[in-house]
């Protein structure tokens, strides 16, 4: 790891990310919304269930970086403003995704947090323009990339001179085919030992399947993740995108009802 320089852990010091008031890296974060942005309906009737259960950001994509051209790309800025609405109304912050770099100057005049999606992770321009957003970035990690290369993209936007960068697994694609990727908890403690900034998970993502969402949501607290971003839509059939991960909001509900628990205790553990 010889060329990284600021993202590296040297005292025991960890990154703080405050987005409104909340402190990633400190107190445990639940990001939760749909894949997309569909209708205003969608948005506030995911944004009060999420709220109600306990998250603390809303996500939503306006612009969708899709593997088929012809798949649903978005809704652009008409979808940013319903986001802006939800905002209004519950108060939670918003994590949205940015895909071009010409759109990231006004795109985060919407986002609390901009998003940087696994396929864009290495898109080095728009890091830069992140960089000098001085918006909070999640930084997803690359699908093929290895520990060290996700590091220098984070590199690249603390060194345009942005600190506020949270990482996030949301898995890698391996010989498996019955998940959707492979998620690397490993990832948590190695990122851990290796830098000072923020980490979460993405279990929607990483298996691709309802069933496993829950249990690798109490994995990532046990591996001692900042948090999650989860998938959850107010009416899983009828999403534009990735219909067959999201949870309802009542399955979210219950989940919640066990993560946060989990976590106080394990916080109440000796340390060593
Ligand atoms: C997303 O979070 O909606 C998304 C597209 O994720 P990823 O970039 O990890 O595939
Ligand atoms: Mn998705």
């Amino acid at each position: 790891m010889k060329n990284l320089k600021l993202v590296v852990r040297e005292t025991i010091q960890s990154t703080v990310v405050n987005v409104s008031g909340i402190e990633v890296g400190k107190d445990f974060v639940v990001i939760a919304g749909p894949c997309s942005v569909e209708s205003e309906k969608q948005i506030l009737e995911t944004a009060r269930a999420v709220k109600a259960a306990g998250a603390n950001m809303l996500r939503g994509g306006a612009f969708k970086p899709r593997t088929s051209p012809y798949s649903f790309q978005g809704m652009g800025i008409r979808g940013l403003k319903i986001l802006e609405k939800a905002k209004q109304e519950t108060g939670l912050p918003i994590v949205t995704e940015v895909v071009d770099p010409r759109d990231v100057s006004w795109v985060a005049e919407f986002a609390d947090v901009l998003q940087i999606g696994t396929r864009n992770m290495q898109n080095f321009s728009l890091l830069k323009e992140v960089g000098n957003s001085g918006r909070p970035v999640l930084l997803k990690r690359g699908m093929y990339s290895t520990l060290e290369e996700w590091l220098n993209c984070a590199e690249y936007i603390l060194s345009e001179g942005n600190p506020d960068v949270i990482l996030c697994e949301r898995g890698i694609r391996t010989f498996e085919t019955y998940t959707r990727n492979t998620l690397d908890l490993s990832a948590v403690p190695a990122i851990k030992e290796l830098s000072h900034l923020p980490i979460i998970i993405d279990p929607t993502h990483s298996t691709g399947r309802l069933s496993l969402i829950a249990s690798m949501s109490m994995a990532s607290v046990a591996a001692g993740a900042d948090g999650i971003i989860v998938e959850v839509h107010s009416n899983p059939e009828e999403a534009l995108c990735d219909a067959e991960q999201a949870l309802t909001p009542d399955i979210f509900s219950k989940m919640m009802k066990r993560l946060r628990p989990l976590k106080s205790f394990l916080n109440n553990l000796p340390t060593d």
